[in-house]
């Protein structure tokens, strides 16, 4: 089979069919070449390409959204032909929205045009290709006007709209894409990982999230950026190998209970070391004494329960609430504190009042206060955004709770029933595919 460059290649080399008195196919290059050149006539570039094709070809839909280095909004031409008489020629213009990394397509349309491969369609097409070029300015503005104005109103009734169609749209069961024999979300070009989470370049680990580049990893959060290899119940491992129940380390090797250690060897309950070999609790040994040494100490921790497990709760600098594990595993202070896990308290300094003067502000909906700097108030009005109600915590929760947590459910798909793993909570309401009905239904 030929190797194809990239999708538009493809569509070219397909063969136009042949025209008949009534039957007049447009070829795919039109839609390719002619949107773009119109653009560029106009001082507009190309921001994105996508093309989806079917019937080996046959049939193609595609976009290009379009530049706007100044905002999230992107107007986008929507385009679907076909050799096959299965689609009209259509054109669509409306716009796609960036709320963070993902897409909002604008539903109202600016500009449509569908005509049957038939009569003048070619040359009505081509006009129409000018239109729906000269929509996508006024799209542009329209949508600046009725959503990016400032007014907390115009926002929210776009999120809104926004959370009903991501809602509604059909989930892919796990994001898992050119990997084998893996399980967990978020998992790219990686090998074997078993209920792991947001892992790229990984092979071989299990039940370990945040990961990097990196191979056998178990029970471990960020470990790579750059390689790590052989990292067990540890976290935030860089450029290591050989680190076991092991916080903060850099371009280190065979470490075991160290914290906070840089370019260290063959060390042993150590704290905030530099190139050091054969320490235990700070001290420096000979090679002899260490492994002398920890093996006694290996066999007394056997003994007391201790060895194998990640530190203790009870030595950890912070309290469960103001640590990244409460965001991905949230628990009540009574659950914490049941755990053996520390608890803080809202501090008595905010003073629950705003200050009439708005330098101090009281979240609408914690009720603590907080500030806006100047920088950000230049970021809002730059981008047409309101100035926000909730202080820094309250909105970092709503967007963390918009991601789904490190957990997997058994289920089926809604569609044919497989059964599927998946990290969409089936209590939810989400329509959940499997990846065969989910390629079949998206494409
Ligand atoms: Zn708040
Ligand atoms: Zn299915």
């Amino acid at each position: 089979m030929k190797n194809w460059k990239n999708t538009t290649d493809f569509l070219r080399e397909i063969p136009l069919p042949e025209q008949t008195r009534t039957y007049k196919p447009v070829s795919h290059a039109i839609f390719i070449d002619e949107i773009k050149e119109e653009l560029y006539k106009r001082g507009h570039s190309v921001k994105t390409e996508r093309y989806l094709t079917a019937n080996n070809g046959l049939i193609m839909t595609g976009n290009f959204t379009v530049d706007n280095p100044d905002s999230h909004i992107n107007p986008a031409i929507f385009f679907t032909n076909s050799y096959n008489k299965m689609r009209k020629a259509e054109l669509m213009t409306g716009a796609i929205v960036l709320v963070c990394s993902n897409g909002l397509i604008r539903q109202e349309v600016a500009h449509r045009f569908s005509k049957k491969h038939s009569g003048t369609v070619l040359e009505d097409l081509r006009n129409n290709i000018v239109l729906a070029v000269e929509s996508v300015e006024e799209e542009f503005e329209k949508l600046k006007n009725e959503i990016f104005n400032g007014s907390v109103k115009s926002w929210l009734d776009a999120k809104n709209k926004f959370e009903e169609i991501v809602k509604k749209a059909p989930k892919k069961y796990l994001r898992i894409l050119k990997s084998e024999n893996s399980i967990g979300d978020h998992i790219y070009n990686s090998k074997n990982c078993i209920n792991c989470f947001d892992a790229h370049e990984i092979e071989d680990a299990y039940n370990s999230a945040s990961l990097g580049d990196s191979k056998d990893v178990y029970s471990s959060y960020s470990v790579g950026w750059p390689r790590s290899e052989l990292i067990y119940y540890s976290s935030v491992v860089r450029s290591s190998q050989k680190c076991a129940f092991c916080k903060y380390i850099w371009q280190s090797s065979d470490l075991f209970y160290c914290d906070s250690c840089i370019s260290c060897k063959n060390c042993f309950g150590c704290i905030g070391l530099k190139h050091k070999e054969y320490c235990i609790l700070n001290k420096q040994y000979s090679q002899e004494e260490y492994l002398h040494l920890i093996a006694k100490i290996i066999a007394h921790m056997k003994s007391t329960n201790e060895w194998g497990k990640f530190f203790p709760q009870s030595i950890s600098p912070f309290s469960y609430n103001e640590t990244a594990a409460y965001d991905f595993f949230p628990l009540s202070k009574e659950e914490a504190i049941a755990r053996g896990y520390l608890w803080k308290e809202a501090e008595k300094k905010d003073i629950s009042v705003q200050s009439s003067t708005n330098d101090i502000l009281m979240c609408d909906s914690c009720k603590k206060n907080y500030k806006l700097i100047v920088q950000e108030l230049k970021f809002y009005k730059k981008k047409g955004l309101p100035e926000p109600v909730n202080c820094p915590n309250c909105r970092h929760k709503e967007r963390f709770g918009k991601r789904n947590k490190y957990e997997i459910y058994k289920t089926t798909c809604n569609k044919c029933n497989t059964q599927i793993f998946t990290t969409f909570p089936p209590a939810n309401g989400n329509v959940v595919y499997c990846e065969k009905c989910y390629q079949e239904d998206i494409n």
